[in-house]
């Protein structure tokens, strides 16, 4: 009689094949490892691949894209999983956790660094320090460095140097015809230009290289002003950002702190309205560009020169895996109407924390040379968060986070920024017209059979 396997079964049998083909570790459903191996960074996330493969080398990786290929799986790459809510459905693909693909090596003479795929920002932030340089890394410390790269990359010091994506100078990947392939400007120009900002679309990225800035020392930290000031502390900010040098990034954001033993004892449990800014010029001239908002008379400040690596843990944001869920969507503008809804939307709130990013500056400015994310149209770029300890938690930071979308549609970008959708989107939503038309060309030229799996597919 012949032996009818479930889906499950066979998909377990499979990828079991793929395991004396690598160095690195294979593993698939029912294994003792399962529930620790398939875990993302965003522990509210469930990730139920068919298999999940730990590479060891670019080698590996080679030979689980080609298995795949062979077998009629798709391969999702992922770093740490901190973009992994998007992810959805992964029942016919394996997940290629690069967290073993580690190391940083900074060129002090050419400027520049070249990371494994699973490392992690501090890993470069710290190494790039002990040269006196600094990289365009984003505000968490764990985000991993290829995948926020491929998304774009909106660092602190982005209003001066541009997005991160555009300072990357070479990657290596493998494409879904199993093959390694190192590209830059001179090697598969399009497929370069693609990786800057189209996403994990395109391969299995192995390592990847960067210019850095010679910078050791910013201007940079947070005024704290009571939460009830919200709306008259946003609006002040607001006005300020109207012609700032590049060299000033700031966000204005609200934050409800949760009771926890982790978080400081004067901002434990309690809720603020907070303006962080990061000024990459002289401390004179950082006062100078500060006095308004100083003059709005915080309860803390904490605005001082301060070391450039400082820098990854201005922001706060979580060190360790945690649940959260959120999203986030450009703004064409920031008006005072739109400021009552964040405020009446957010305060009191499940949320824990609603920012608007200022952009503009070489954030907005595209250039020839530029990759699939060249600039961002809008000047605002607004991300809500609520921590989801549990399934009922997490619905209602969903319900708010709805809402808050809901109230500021009139001010919604008509595109808004990969790393920062943390839901599903219509592609079309995330690059501009022509940029997404020569994405699907590319997509379609590299992987026709749709192999690569990313969080936000084309
Ligand atoms: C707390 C927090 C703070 C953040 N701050 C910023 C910020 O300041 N600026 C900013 O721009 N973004 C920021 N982000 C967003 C972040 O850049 C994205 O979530 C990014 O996708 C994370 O990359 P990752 O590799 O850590 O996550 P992952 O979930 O591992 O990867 C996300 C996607 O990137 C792709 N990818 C990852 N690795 C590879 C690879 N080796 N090869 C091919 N594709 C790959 C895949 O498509 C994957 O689905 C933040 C996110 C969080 C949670």
């Amino acid at each position: 009689m012949t032996q009818v396997r479930s889906r499950e079964q066979s998909r377990a049998i499979d990828a079991r094949a793929l395991a004396g083909r690598i160095d690195g570790a294979v593993v698939v459903p029912g294994d003792e490892t399962w529930d620790q191996v398939r875990r993302a960074w965003n522990l509210a996330v469930d990730q139920q691949p068919a298999a999940v493969a730990v590479p060891e080398s670019a080698g590996d990786v080679v030979e689980i894209v080609a298995f795949a290929g062979d077998n009629g799986l798709r391969v999702a790459p992922q770093g740490t999983g901190h973009g992994g809510a998007a992810l959805g459905d992964l029942d016919d693909t394996i997940l290629v956790k690069l967290h073993r693909l580690r190391g940083v090596s900074v060129d002090p003479e050419s400027m520049t660094a070249r990371v494994a795929a699973g490392t992690i920002w501090i890993e470069v932030v710290e190494e790039a320090a002990r040269h006196g340089l600094a990289a365009l890394a984003g505000s968490s410390p764990d985000v991993g460095v290829v995948g926020y790269t491929l998304g774009g990359g909106l660092s602190w010091l982005g209003r001066k140097h541009g997005i991160g994506a555009n300072q990357v100078t070479a990657i290596e990947l493998v494409t879904a015809d199993g093959r390694l392939r190192r590209v830059d400007r001179d090697n598969d120009p399009d497929l370069f230009w693609a990786l800057r900002g189209g996403g994990g679309n395109f391969g299995v990225v192995t390592a990847i290289e960067f210019a850095l800035f010679p910078i050791r020392e910013v201007y940079a930290g947070i005024l704290w002003f009571p939460v009830d000031r919200a709306a008259e502390v946003l609006a002040e900010w607001r006005a300020w950002t109207d012609g700032l040098p590049d060299e000033t990034t700031s966000v204005g954001r609200i934050l409800q702190l949760p009771p926890l033993d982790e978080i400081a004892e004067p901002i434990r449990g309690k809720s603020f309205v907070v303006v962080e800014v990061i000024h990459s010029g002289s401390e004179s001239e950082g006062r100078e560009i500060v006095a308004p908002l100083r003059g709005l008379g915080p309860v803390l400040d904490t605005v001082e020169l301060i070391p450039v690596r400082a820098l990854s843990h201005l922001h706060m944001d979580p060190e360790h895996p945690v649940p959260g869920n959120g999203d986030g969507i450009a703004l064409d503008d920031l008006d005072t109407a739109a400021i009552d809804e964040i405020v009446t939307t957010t305060v009191g709130s499940p949320l824990l924390s609603v920012e608007v990013r200022h952009l503009e500056g070489a954030i907005g400015r595209s250039r020839v040379e530029h990759g699939a994310l060249a600039a961002f149209d809008a000047p605002f770029l607004l991300f809500a968060i609520g921590i989801a300890a549990t399934p009922e938690a997490g619905q209602a930071v969903e319900r708010t986070v709805a809402d808050l979308r809901a109230a500021l549609a009139r001010l919604e970008a008509p595109h808004t920024y990969l790393n920062f959708a943390e839901t599903k989107r219509d592609a079309r939503t995330l690059w501009s017209e022509t940029s997404y038309h020569r994405l699907r060309r590319i997509k379609t030229a590299f992987d026709p059979q749709n192999v690569i799996r990313s969080n936000h597919e084309l």
